[in-house]
């Protein structure tokens, strides 16, 4: 057998659903025998291929990632469509983990990007795929006085009692700041959505995912807040309603 059927084997051995592929990503990664070895056996161990490689592809592109880092998902991709379709050439990532997502639409919009997040490690790799990443909690880090054409965000969104029934690689290998999102998985969103009209432009939308059972709930609280909202998928998008707002 060659390196590359013994790798497949390996792989495949340790769960790899799609153990072709991602021996053949790890042999592009390096010429180095030890160097691949080291990377098999991450995988094999069980850290997530993104953060074995050190990079996710997300709408087209490279992305740096981490361990300890969420990663992009492809789901997420429709999340991305919606905001380019909206477009805008201001842009905010909020909780934006790798940066991934804000970069994708300001990447297609050729707009100019702002991102947030807390957690440091999130920050460090995001700083590596984008400029201007304010460190904090949600909008606290941000210059004041911005106003954004589009609001993208997954905030952490999953149920605390839902994280046991995570995959593995998610549960294990991501950080649970990027998953839980308290009792009813919405306790980010909230606090996203209330304060949500200090940062948007008159016309300008929040997109946020969240699961296809908590779109209805979302769509109910940003109307609490004076919003109007739409359900697409997965993906909630936020507008103001026709009622004029205070200009700031
Ligand atoms: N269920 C989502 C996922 O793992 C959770 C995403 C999140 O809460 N950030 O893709």
């Amino acid at each position: 057998m060659d390196a590359r059927r013994i790798l497949e084997t390996r792989l495949r051995a340790a769960g790899c659903v799609f153990a072709e592929e991602e021996a053949a990503l790890l042999l592009a990664e390096t010429d180095d025998p030890a160097e691949l070895e080291r990377m098999t056996q991450l995988r094999v161990d069980g850290l997530p291929l993104e953060h074995v490689l050190g990079w996710a592809e997300f709408y087209g592109r490279r992305y740096v990632v981490a361990p300890g880092v969420f990663v992009p998902r492809p789901r997420t991709e429709h999340l991305v469509d919606l905001a380019v379709a909206r477009g805008g050439t201001t842009v905010l990532d909020l909780c934006c983990g790798s940066g991934a997502i804000g970069a994708a639409v300001a990447h297609e919009l050729q707009a100019e990007l702002y991102c947030a997040e807390l957690d440091p490690v999130a920050v460090a790799v995001a700083r590596q795929n984008v400029p201007r990443v304010f460190e904090g909690d949600l909008y606290d880090p941000l210059p004041r006085g911005l106003a954004f054409d589009l609001i993208v965000v997954i905030a952490p969104y999953v149920p605390t009692d839902e994280i046991d029934l995570l995959p593995h690689e998610a549960r294990d290998f991501e950080p649970l700041l990027a998953l839980d999102g308290g009792t009813d998985g919405l306790a980010l969103v909230r606090r996203i959505l209330a304060e949500a009209g200090d940062w948007l432009a008159l016309d300008g939308a929040l997109l946020t995912e969240v699961s296809e059972e908590q779109a209805p709930a979302v769509v109910e609280l940003a109307e609490t807040y004076g919003f109007a909202a739409t359900v697409d998928e997965t993906v909630v998008t936020v507008t103001r309603t026709g009622s004029p707002s205070p200009l700031p």
